[in-house]
């Protein structure tokens, strides 16, 4: 077992900073850890004086006060999909419980439950991102299309991707493209990403006249934006 010493507690503050636990071992050299919660930990050698710490960490300020901050704007991480009976997965807003089943034509349908047929349980995952992508593109282009024709927007066509920080995206060349993840989400939310995007085919900006835009169509749409902010990190499969 290796030995460690651990002192506990806010044992330095320095303006803005404080370590929140010392861990010495035979180490030789200083390391600075900003764990998810914002705790700041250092790893040091057996003998090395608290001084000496607290120099290194206050060298290290900016960039500690930084990852904290950027750490507790991140939603905390949600446990990995295991694929197991029970488990849910979102589809329009609505969790659906994972069931498996013998004999189905498809891998994967859904009724009342998320039904996966017992052999495609080994590629579990990509049985799921087939069937989002196709409920994507049936989707976004009945949306798409709904809102060009009424609002008088133009676009070239539709890309369903797998993007995972972004939510819709429009190109100089009108391809708007959006996550097949985006399906999991409420209609109405799905609706405002939408908007935003063909409102890019006219403003590519997010200037004043852009957001203006934006709301003579769809008033409340900083509600939905918010929702998206707090709710899509749920929208996983892995
Ligand atoms: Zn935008």
């Amino acid at each position: 077992m290796r030995k460690q010493a651990h002192e506990r507690g806010t044992i330095t503050r320095m303006p803005g900073v404080s370590i929140d636990e010392i861990i010495r071992s035979k180490r030789k050299t200083l390391a600075l850890i900003v764990q998810r919660d914002g705790r700041v930990v250092v790893r040091a050698p057996q003998r090395l004086s608290q001084s000496k710490i607290m120099e290194f960490v206050q060298s290290k300020a900016d960039w500690v006060l930084e990852t904290q901050t950027r750490m507790r704007s991140q939603p905390s991480p949600l446990p990995p999909k295991h694929y197991v009976e029970g488990e849910t997965f979102w589809y329009l807003g609505q969790a659906y419980p994972l069931v498996f089943v013998e004999h189905q034509r498809e891998a994967l349908s859904l009724e009342a439950n998320f039904c996966l047929r017992q052999n495609a349980r080994p590629k579990a995952s990509e049985a799921f991102e087939n069937w989002y992508r196709r409920r994507a593109r049936a989707i976004l282009t009945e949306r798409v299309q709904h809102y060009a024709a009424k609002h008088g927007f133009s676009y070239q066509r539709i890309r369903i991707s797998a993007a995972r920080s972004r939510w819709g995206s429009c190109s100089s060349r009108g391809t708007l493209s959006f996550p097949w993840r985006l399906v999991m989400a409420p209609l109405p939310v799905i609706d405002y990403v939408v908007i935003h995007e063909l409102a890019h085919t006219v403003v590519p900006n997010h200037s004043p006249r852009f957001w203006d835009l934006v709301a003579s169509i769809l008033p409340d749409w900083k509600q939905k934006r918010q929702w998206l902010k707090k709710n899509g990190p749920l929208y996983r499969i892995d």
